[in-house]
């Protein structure tokens, strides 16, 4: 009775969604990432919920306060909102690597969070990053990690865990994501 019912895909913010500016503390510079709106609406589209999940040590260091990350926020989502997309949740770390809060990526807190706050049954849900945390998150969380080779993506070292999907932006994870999720829906025993 207790079982979550939707499925969500978990996004990156910087390289990912938009432009890494490293630190970014202006709302002047959001800037989207060719085929990240489109990429949004259709996963929405194709129902999954959308949970953006940052890690902001920025804030921890003082070179972001929460309120400039609010209109960072706000704005993301006014751009959004335009397009007809909204996130079903939006979380940031404000931890520095050091502090061992359960919340900076690839920690699970933000999905914990975000999955009481929508509903999210996080094993058939996804993460999408450019960094190998992202990748680490979808896996720990008990679903699947798409690395994208925009941000940081190219450089990231895959190791151990390797990403369930290389996808070259986040339209094409997008994309694997909802065939990917189709599949595992045929292969169900009826
Ligand atoms: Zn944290």
């Amino acid at each position: 009775m207790d079982k979550k019912k939707n499925r969500a895909v978990f996004i990156d913010r910087d390289g990912t969604i938009i432009e890494d500016r490293g630190y970014l503390n202006d709302p002047e510079g959001v800037e989207f990432i060719e085929g990240s709106i489109p990429a949004l609406k259709m996963l929405a589209q194709n129902g999954f919920k959308l949970v953006l999940v940052t890690n902001q040590s920025g804030i921890s260091r003082n070179l972001v306060t929460h309120e400039q990350l609010n209109a960072i926020h706000d704005k993301l989502a006014g751009v959004l909102s335009l397009n007809g997309i909204r996130f079903d949740a939006m979380e940031y770390c404000p931890h520095g690597p050091e502090e061992d809060c359960l919340c900076r990526k690839p920690n699970i807190g933000m999905a914990l969070s975000a999955s009481k706050k929508a509903d999210i049954d996080l094993c058939v849900s996804y993460c999408v990053g450019d960094k190998m945390s992202d990748v680490g998150l979808g896996k720990k969380f008990g679903g699947k990690g798409v690395l994208v080779l925009t941000g940081s993506g190219k450089n990231e070292k895959t190791g151990e865990a390797m990403p369930d999907y290389t996808a070259k932006n986040l339209y094409e994870a997008a994309k694997w994501i909802i065939t990917d999720a189709a599949q595992k829906q045929r292969q169900k025993p009826a």
